[in-house]
């Protein structure tokens, strides 16, 4: 790695392509409130809601927005020059998420509408055709309900358990028991790259080579990998990884199945309906190559531009240098709330195994109550259970708050995060 790509985020450049960051919200304070005073002059936003959606830099807005003006038209190579236009696009775009997370080639990119589409087209097309009693699911205590639910639900269907590899006082996958849990009966593991909640980083790699040996599948959920480290799925060697362009910069509405070729080739659709087929007879029907199998009807067109300007933009950055940053800010938030005395924190201390966000209660305040305040100075956190909510009966408690950082973040917003935690004490004392 050249030194270049090690020095720190221009983050005040990179703020300056997100309009949105210069929004202020005119809140009350509490005591203002309290006291029916008027409220503040408007406070500017500061967005640690990250996990959930990242904010969309100009390049982004501006390619989907150029796409419409010039472009627009439907895919499926019509035989006029806009379709052209689009379907190239369409499929440049299939080329540039494969080669951003080191796949081979564009047949092992599926665009879905998210993460939680991708878990289910593999849960639907693979598990309800091969899943039955005796088999097993493997999953982990930190899944989010995107995988957790579906395969829970598939499991049922077809007579198959699932099995839980379980966390150990620091937030981290328990890695002998997830070596007791992974056996010949195992079909399929899924597990989650970056625990949402946690923070905690998975050693994914490991989890795929223990489903190997005994010949199972191993899903991987990389939502909150691949928008803030370097990902490359032929070292992982999972044989599905999936991931969402509304938390990497990119828009909503679409999201990335990478799957290995063969088993692709292998499986059966999930949807069916045009533009996934070969040939149609009143009796039957052939499908149409890879990956367009698996993406019928009209796709997510200009969402895909979008993926691949985010694509561009991030690589512009450089996945190190993000990752870098993240966990920077990461430490920091850290060691701050860690600081305070009566902030309980979750998942692993700062390190290598940690991703770029902070899961904490602070002591006697509801995490809704927290996030409320936080609201009042125009900080936006997450707080509830994060779509995970069988770790949260394990930590005994029903929800927390959650602060996440991307690129555009900065210690003086976590300096901001940290003032608003002490109103909330004085508040709720
Ligand atoms: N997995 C993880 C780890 C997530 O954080 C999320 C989003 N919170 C999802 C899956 C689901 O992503 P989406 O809502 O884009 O389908």
């Amino acid at each position: 790695m050249s030194q270049q790509d090690l020095e720190p985020l221009d983050v005040e450049a990179i703020r300056a392509e997100y309009p949105i960051l210069e929004r202020e919200f005119s809140v009350a304070s509490p005591t203002q409130r309290a006291d029916g005073e008027a409220v503040d002059d408007g406070s500017q936003l500061v967005y640690l809601d990250n996990a959930a959606t990242t904010q969309t830099p100009d390049p982004v807005v501006d390619a989907m927005s150029d796409y419409y003006r010039e472009s627009n038209s439907n895919v499926h190579r019509g035989i006029h020059h806009l379709s052209q236009e689009a379907s190239i696009a369409y499929e440049e775009a299939h080329d540039c998420v494969a080669e951003f997370i080191g796949a081979d080639g564009r047949e092992e990119i599926v665009f879905t509408k998210n993460t939680t589409e991708a878990e289910n087209l593999v849960a639907y097309s693979w598990g309800l055709n091969e899943l039955g009693p005796g088999d097993e699911v493997v999953l982990t205590e930190m899944e989010h309900h995107a995988s957790l639910v579906t395969w829970q639900q598939i499991a049922k269907r077809t007579g198959a358990d699932c099995k839980y590899i379980e966390i150990d006082e620091t937030g981290r996958l328990d890695m002998d028991h997830a070596r007791e849990c992974i056996t010949d009966d195992t079909a399929i593991v899924s597990a989650v790259h970056v625990s949402n909640a946690l923070g905690t980083v998975n050693p994914v790699s490991e989890l795929v080579d223990l489903a190997h040996d005994h010949d199972a599948l191993a899903f991987i959920d990389g939502a909150q990998a691949v928008p803030n480290r370097p990902v490359d799925v032929a070292d992982i060697g999972a044989d599905f990884y999936a991931f969402s362009g509304h938390k990497m910069a990119g828009p909503t509405g679409i999201g990335v199945l990478y799957g290995k070729r063969h088993l692709f080739e292998e499986l059966e659709p999930y949807l069916y309906g045009g533009g996934m087929i070969r040939k149609v007879t009143f009796e039957d029907s052939t499908w149409a190559d890879l990956p367009w199998k698996f993406e019928p009807g009209t796709p997510p067109i200009a969402e895909a531009v979008g993926l691949h300007a985010a694509v561009d933009y991030l690589e512009e950055i450089g996945m190190e240098r993000i990752r870098e940053h993240e966990e920077m800010l990461a430490t920091y938030a850290y060691e701050q709330l860690d600081a305070e005395g009566d902030v309980e924190l979750y998942g692993p201390e700062p390190g290598p195994d940690r991703g770029g966000l902070v899961g904490f209660n602070l002591e006697s305040v509801h995490a809704h109550d927290l996030a409320s305040i936080m609201n009042d100075h125009a900080v936006a956190i997450r707080a509830g259970d994060h779509c995970t909510q069988p770790l949260h009966d394990k930590l005994g408690v029903a929800a927390s708050a959650r602060a996440s950082f991307y690129v555009y973040n900065t210690r003086e917003e976590v300096d901001e995060l940290v003032a608003a935690i002490d109103d909330a004490r004085q508040l709720f004392a």
